[in-house]
């Protein structure tokens, strides 16, 4: 079964997934960790969480990687038929073709992936519509919050001053820190107020 567990920033969808990973793999079961490439933050293939949790995918995805091809790959490397439990962070960056990979993989077996829903203009992201799409379970982790306090259900991206910038590339990452993402209500984010 295809699983898309969806939340804004700051919902701790990674450590979420994390903590999930590693009850399969305390059954002794076979797990893999996948992630596409766009996200930088730290390296290229650490799976990093807020509150400290990270481990190392052992895919990373480029665009145009065929997912079956990977996996394949990897159970080879493991000396083992196939991996009966996939975990892919930062799942809305996947494009539309390895969602679709995925679902059909997920005949006979489990796919847990955890990401955003939207963008921080509120659109859908490529990977997540596809998972919206053909998700046979689709669940919201929620937990984040707004400044205000209610539940942030919007992507807000800021600059290093706090202030909000609604318009630009749908993928930007900075690591050099002079933007970030944050949660909002829906409210605030459509008033562009990212804090008191
Ligand atoms: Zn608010």
């Amino acid at each position: 079964m295809l699983h898309f567990y969806h939340g804004v920033m700051g919902s701790s969808k990674t450590a979420q997934l994390l903590m999930q990973r590693y009850n399969y793999q305390q059954l002794g079961l076979k797990v893999a960790l996948l992630k596409p490439a766009v996200d930088t933050r730290i390296s290229l293939s650490t799976v990093y969480s807020r509150v400290g949790l990270r481990a190392e995918a052992e895919v990373v995805l480029h665009p145009g990687d065929s997912v079956r091809e990977q996996l394949s790959w990897l159970a080879v490397q493991h000396a083992h038929n196939d991996y009966e439990y996939v975990f892919v962070d930062e799942a809305q960056f996947l494009s539309e073709e390895q969602v679709q990979e995925l679902a059909d993989l997920a005949d006979d077996r489990e796919i847990f992936c955890y990401g955003l829903k939207t963008d921080f203009m509120g659109q859908f992201f490529p990977g997540s519509a596809a998972l919206l799409r053909l998700a046979e379970d689709i669940q919201e982790v929620t937990g984040g919050l707004c400044w205000c306090g209610k539940k942030a259900t919007m992507n807000t991206r800021v600059d290093a001053e706090g202030n909000v910038i609604k318009h630009g590339e749908q993928v930007l990452i900075d690591n050099q820190q002079q933007i970030k993402y944050i949660g909002l209500c829906y409210k605030h984010w459509r008033e562009g107020k990212a804090h008191a």
